[in-house]
């Protein structure tokens, strides 16, 4: 079974409807669709929820409502609980990175949530009891609390990158990056372009070369980033022989 599909996203009281609607979409970003609100206030605009959730709005249709923490967190085993703040009853957090493995160990086998205050006044006290872990999201001291979606991201980012989900592939570069004789081929045609446009002496050419080598050792050049700097030298040398055909022996600066 997939772990993600074990983590519960868990927000208690939630002010602003569309920072639910905003959680919802985090949360199928990162591949993660259980969601549940605790005390839910009346006055929630739903129309804003979904709103914000956008292409996630399913996610308003299956989400459970529990009176308590309690209650919403009754078969989970790993309950972790978020906090800006620090100090009593908080030290000892975790940071994002650190609980992602914990959270997905336990969600292998187990329901497992993490949850996450109110936006003005966070989790109180003996709702912080009810967690068995609590996470830090570290941020400046000029602001210190994030926004309720923002810091719901940042968690489930980590564990998404972890679970190191089948259906997300990295991006991977299609051309092979290139061997060295294909680099001394692009060297020794860039040399000649250098020399018969007149951009340097021969005495300079050395000294250029390196220079050149260390420009292009500074990042993966692949099969086609050669080809593509082979054709530049390709044309330029075929301009400057038709210059010189021409008797023009003054290139263009
Ligand atoms: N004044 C509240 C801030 C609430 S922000 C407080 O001091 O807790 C709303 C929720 O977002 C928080 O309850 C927490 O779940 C989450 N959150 C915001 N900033 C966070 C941070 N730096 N680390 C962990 N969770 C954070």
């Amino acid at each position: 079974m997939n772990p993600l599909e074990n983590i519960r996203i868990v927000l208690v009281d939630p002010k602003y409807a569309g920072n639910i609607g905003s959680v919802c979409r985090v949360m199928m970003n990162m591949g993660i669709t259980d969601l549940a609100i605790v005390a839910p206030g009346e006055h929630l605009d739903w129309a804003e929820a979904r709103k914000l959730a956008y292409k996630a709005d399913q996610m308003l249709d299956g989400l459970k409502t529990f009176q308590t923490l309690e209650e919403a967190v009754a078969d989970c085993t790993v309950v972790a609980g978020t906090s800006a703040r620090t100090g009593l009853y908080r030290d000892h957090a975790y940071l994002p990175r650190e609980i992602a493995p914990v959270v997905l160990d336990s969600a292998a086998h187990h329901k497992t949530a993490l949850v996450f205050g109110r936006e003005d006044k966070g989790l109180f006290n003996d709702e912080i009891a009810v967690c068995t872990h609590i996470i830090n999201i570290p941020s400046s001291e000029l602001y210190r609390s994030l926004n309720l979606s923002h810091a719901v991201m940042v968690c489930c980012y980590e564990i998404f990158l972890l679970a190191d989900d089948s259906s997300y592939q990295p991006p991977q570069e299609i051309s092979s990056e290139a061997d060295g004789a294909m680099r001394e081929r692009l060297y020794a045609a860039w040399s000649a372009m250098m020399l018969e446009t007149g951009f340097c002496e021969i005495e300079k050419l050395d000294h250029m070369m390196l220079g050149l080598r260390r420009i292009f050792s500074r990042g993966k050049l692949t099969e086609n980033d050669i080809k593509i700097l082979l054709g530049l030298a390709r044309q330029s040398r075929w301009v400057a022989g038709e210059l010189e055909k021409a008797g023009n022996k003054e290139l263009p600066a």
